[in-house]
């Protein structure tokens, strides 16, 4: 079978994930054959450096062999068996407790799933069962933030801020409010960072105060937010939402899909903010994305109600910690720590990184570029003194994607900003030509803009 063929089988019988499929099928799906360390091939042979981690996940790079063998290791020892009635495996049980020992000490169970969306949907359950079982059954409610992203089952399209979602197949989980996003670029005036931070978190006092904390259940934030565009709140934010939560005493929960397992120098991205949630969905750099994995890590005061309190939790997935998934993420954890990518992200490629993204803000078209490890959000402007940004009609992320695709680059769009989540494994010849096809993205924007203006 040519490979060539394939983009007509694709177009004939695929649909894709969040994709217009009329306007896909008529350009073609590229067709990805192949990786290796930060690269990936297409089915034409064209290489491409993988700015994005496949989809925020590929931490340790493509090609591992290591992670190979210990499935192929797996699966012929033994391919499956469940959790459910008094077993477990080795890898899963041993898989909980190394996911426990890289938190701060206070999150030191696991509930395993088979996605980010999966794990939403287990700790909403697992947050309602706990205030039950503590004889608040009238916690319920669950805050969350527009332009935030908890996954793609029904309640996480309802958690998740995404407007488009909602009015597509409705917001459907009855006891979820919206607040505000700390996206100062965009919203925070002529407020310093620090200040529009605290009112971005004020809002979630407000909110409560107008429920009720005794209806509440959660508040659920991504410590950096990923679909959303990458948004960095500022250092102001985190600290005072952890206060608000515990004087109210409301579950914190820190969506880590994306910022768990050392992207932000960290093994949690609630570490790099200071704060200790009590429940923290993983999947995506768990396992590097080698086999589909997501869990629940709770916090000692909630599993205490769930183990001691609760009886029976009625829950669970015919793969919740599925051996062969859990193989592959030992291996992959194993990576990480013996090749120390937490700590480089910290000390080493992520402020290189950063620095080589922040030289882009000297282009006409950037208002800012910021990261924290290896995350990296670019803000364009149509104005960088008025902080104005670009309209959805011009379509400019887009664009710039696509001249970076041709160049050899994938990056992320999302409306006029850039998203960037390159494997922990990237070089820093390879970030100086992510910055450098980027850049050439970004001048035939400019261009563009020029002539058309
Ligand atoms: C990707 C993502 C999810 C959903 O994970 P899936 O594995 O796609 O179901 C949830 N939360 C965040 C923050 C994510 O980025």
């Amino acid at each position: 079978m040519p490979l060539s063929n394939l983009a007509a089988i694709d177009a004939a019988h695929h649909i894709h994930p969040f994709s217009d499929m009329k306007a896909l099928n008529a350009k073609g799906t590229r067709i990805i054959t192949r990786g290796e360390g930060s690269h990936i091939y297409d089915s034409a042979g064209k290489k491409y450096l993988d700015g994005f981690a496949g989809l925020w996940c590929v931490n340790v790079g493509y090609g591992r062999q290591e992670i190979t063998e210990a499935v192929n290791r797996q699966m012929n020892e033994l391919a499956y068996y469940n959790a459910f009635f008094g077993t477990s495996t080795p890898s899963a049980t041993l898989l909980a407790e190394k996911i426990a020992g890289h938190t701060d000490g206070h999150l030191n169970h696991v509930f395993f799933t088979n996605s980010g969306s999966e794990a939403t949907d287990t700790w909403l359950r697992i947050a309602r069962v706990y205030w039950q079982a503590k004889g608040r059954p009238e916690k319920t409610v669950v805050i969350a933030r527009r332009n935030g992203y908890h996954g793609s089952t029904v309640a996480g399209a309802a958690l998740g801020g995404m407007k488009h979602m909602h009015e597509q197949a409705g917001a459907g989980v009855p006891g979820i409010v919206h607040i505000g996003q700390p996206y100062w670029y965009a919203e925070g005036g002529e407020l310093s960072p620090e200040e529009f931070g605290l009112k971005a978190a004020k809002e979630l006092e407000d909110k409560i105060a107008e429920i009720g904390a005794d209806k509440i259940a959660a508040f659920v934030g991504e410590p950096i937010q990923g679909a959303g565009g990458v948004i960095i709140p500022p250092e102001t934010y985190w600290p005072e939402i952890d206060r608000i939560c515990k004087e109210n005493d409301i579950l914190l929960v820190a969506d880590e899909v994306i910022c768990g397992f050392g992207r932000l120098g960290e093994w949690f991205g609630h570490q790099h903010f200071g704060v200790k949630p009590d429940l923290a969905p993983v999947a995506k750099g768990l396992s590097s994305g080698y086999l589909p994995i997501g869990a629940v890590l709770i916090a000692d005061r909630v599993a205490d109600v769930l183990i001691n309190e609760v009886g029976d939790f009625f829950h669970g997935f015919t793969y919740s910690g599925h051996p062969v998934s859990a193989a592959a993420a030992l291996e992959n954890l194993r990576i990480i720590e013996d090749e120390k990518l937490v700590e480089r992200v910290r000390d080493d490629i992520g402020p290189y990184f950063g620095k080589a993204w922040k030289s882009l803000e000297d282009h006409d078209l950037v208002g800012q570029a910021e990261n924290v490890g290896l995350m990296g959000g670019l803000q364009m402007a149509a104005d960088k003194m008025t902080r104005q940004r670009f309209g959805k009609a011009d379509d400019l992320g887009s664009y710039v994607r696509n001249v970076c695709l041709d160049n050899g680059l994938v990056l992320r769009a999302t409306g006029d900003r850039m998203l960037a989540s390159p494997p922990l494994v990237i070089t820093e010849e390879e970030v100086d030509f992510m910055v450098k096809v980027t850049r050439i993205g970004l001048d035939a924007a400019w261009k563009v803009r020029q002539d058309y203006v």
